[in-house]
């Protein structure tokens, strides 16, 4: 079943806020259909793009595997939406 949906919130949280602290996690949430992917919004705080939100549909099979996806992401995320 893998990691559940709270711990998989602090982990982005964790991983967010040591990318850039101000990528914000919005909300975690499992696909539909269930599974074992789960869907992460991101907004960069401070960021004039709108809308700014970054969904991550990221496994949450394995603890380091779920960080490396959501830090990749984010890291894309954060190139796209400099913030001045
Ligand atoms: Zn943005």
């Amino acid at each position: 079943m893998g990691i559940n949906l709270d711990e998989v919130t602090s982990i982005s949280r964790d991983v967010a806020s040591q990318l850039d602290q101000r990528l914000k996690v919005v909300s975690v949430s499992t696909t539909e259909g269930g599974g074992d992917r789960v869907e992460v919004l991101v907004t960069v705080a401070g960021c004039h793009q709108e809308p700014c939100l970054h969904l991550l549909n990221v496994s949450r099979v394995g603890t380091e595997a779920l960080e490396e996806q959501i830090r990749a992401t984010l890291q894309r995320s954060l190139k796209a939406h400099p913030v001045a």
